[in-house]
């Protein structure tokens, strides 16, 4: 639905452009580094840079000190109705090989290329220009009315680069001034050029480690082999064990708590015209190696998987050694989605293991760490509203996707501050985050900025 209110702000936008532009280079000229104490006081001065244009708009905000670099926080819009957290950050990663970019990382140009013109320079894209679509979307919304149809929370990072050590204490220690209804995080890319997309679930990470010992010391195979138990042997076994082959994977209670996707999310991922045979292409592989009778999609975004992530036994450099070992070791990593509980998975995988080594063998486990998978309810009317005000802005309808790795931060919202997050972003796969010539398109920023002023207008009818 096309209001006058939103058309005046979409408008707005589109009119002030140059000058969101202009305000974008002003933060991406801080080289905010936050990894390099060498950069202490330029991250600083982007979080102040941000402090400053926030409260220039009428926001009340402030520089929150940690025991490493400043959170943003601010507060604004609506007294009442829909009150949402915005979160993203303002710290960028370190320029290195500074040889290989073509332009000075900190002097940001604008650039015409085969797909449009860019803006080029270390956090064009991540995360300031991200950012910046959306205080530039409450510039334009509080030009036009005076204020926002929403309440609203900035909390800006200054440690995502490096580890964010300060954010969960932070989060702690501020519950109750940051709790919303919805955090909306803006760090994340559209699923293609034309297709935004809102990240929905993100999948969880169990990390274990096996050492199986048999013998005492190496022995010569000769000597020993055939009446000596090799820990490889039995590592080989274990490891075989563990997917069947369907590609399913064997541990007892694995599947439990593993959700089937929804008609209406099939159809949404359906109609994205995902190319596996391309996807996998791009990395020499022909034959999708998850679960039999499930998309590649599915593959990475809604199953859970189980992978050996390194092995070691024996002898493995140059020419033969005839050597029986004395320990094997695998490094195994799950990633969990839907409902799949870490601890009991640990335990499920250790009980797998440890049935299966033999009386002259003993096993050793070092946890790895876990996570479970986040999953956003989107029956939230928000998420909807939200889907559609991208679908308004973009070529095609916008869709509910999944991401196969971990974004801790939006786990961090929902298990520290209770809330559920809207994951949306507008970087292309080839802006080059973190490496040299990073850019942002600027149909992207421009787009972007738009994006969320429809999706303000949107959520706050919701
Ligand atoms: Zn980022």
């Amino acid at each position: 639905m096309m209001t006058n209110d939103l058309n005046k702000v979409l408008a707005r936008i589109d009119q002030d452009l140059p000058d969101a532009l202009d305000r974008l280079q002003d933060l991406l000229r801080i080289p905010s580094v936050s990894t390099d104490p060498a950069f202490a006081s330029d991250v600083d001065r982007a979080a102040q840079w941000l402090v400053n244009d926030l409260n220039n708009l009428g926001f009340s905000a402030r520089k929150d000190e940690t025991p490493g670099h400043p959170m943003v926080v601010a507060t604004g819009g609506a007294q009442d109705g829909a009150h949402l957290l915005f979160y993203g950050h303002y710290d960028v990663q370190p320029v290195d090989p500074l040889d290989l970019w073509n332009t000075d990382p900190f002097d940001p140009v604008i650039e015409d290329t085969a797909n449009g013109k860019v803006i080029r320079a270390r956090g064009a894209s991540d995360d300031k220009g991200q950012l910046m679509t959306f205080v530039e979307a409450c510039r334009a919304w509080l030009a036009v009315h005076g204020t926002l149809p929403v309440k609203l929370t900035f909390c800006m990072e200054g440690e995502e680069e490096s580890g964010s050590p300060s954010l969960v204490p932070y989060l702690e220690a501020n519950r109750d001034a940051l709790r919303a209804d919805l955090a909306l995080i803006c760090d994340t890319g559209l699923f293609d050029a034309q297709t935004p997309a809102i990240t929905t679930m993100l999948r969880g990470l169990l990390g274990e480690e096996i050492i199986i010992h048999g013998p005492a010391r190496d022995l010569h195979s000769g000597a020993f082999g055939g009446a000596a138990m090799n820990p490889a042997r039995v590592l080989a076994r274990i490891l075989a064990d563990l997917h069947d082959d369907q590609g399913r994977v064997t541990l007892p209670g694995f599947y439990d708590g593993v959700p089937e996707l929804t008609d209406a999310l099939r159809s949404q991922w359906d109609g994205l015209g995902f190319d596996a045979d391309a996807f996998l292409g791009s990395v020499g592989l022909k034959h999708p190696a998850g679960e039999a009778g499930r998309s590649a999609l599915e593959m990475i975004w809604s199953r859970p998987t189980c992978e050996i992530n390194g092995m070691t036994a024996g002898y493995t450099g140059a020419g033969f050694k005839t050597v029986l070992p004395a320990r094997a070791s695998a490094k195994v990593s799950f990633r969990l989605v839907g409902s799949q509980n870490p601890q009991e998975l640990r335990a499920a995988f250790r009980d797998f293991v440890r049935a299966r080594i033999p009386a002259d063998c003993r096993v050793e486990f070092i946890d790895h760490g876990a996570s479970p998978a986040s999953v956003m309810e989107t029956s939230h009317p928000a998420f909807e509203a939200a889907r559609a005000a991208l679908s308004d802005e973009w070529p095609k309808p916008a869709a509910f996707v999944g991401a196969g790795g971990s974004i801790p931060i939006a786990g961090y919202f929902k298990s520290i501050l209770g809330m559920d997050s809207m994951l949306i972003g507008f970087a292309k796969d080839d802006d080059q985050i973190h490496s040299p010539n990073e850019k942002y398109d600027l149909d992207s920023f421009h787009r972007g900025i738009r994006s969320w002023a429809r999706i303000i207008d949107a959520v706050s009818r919701a």
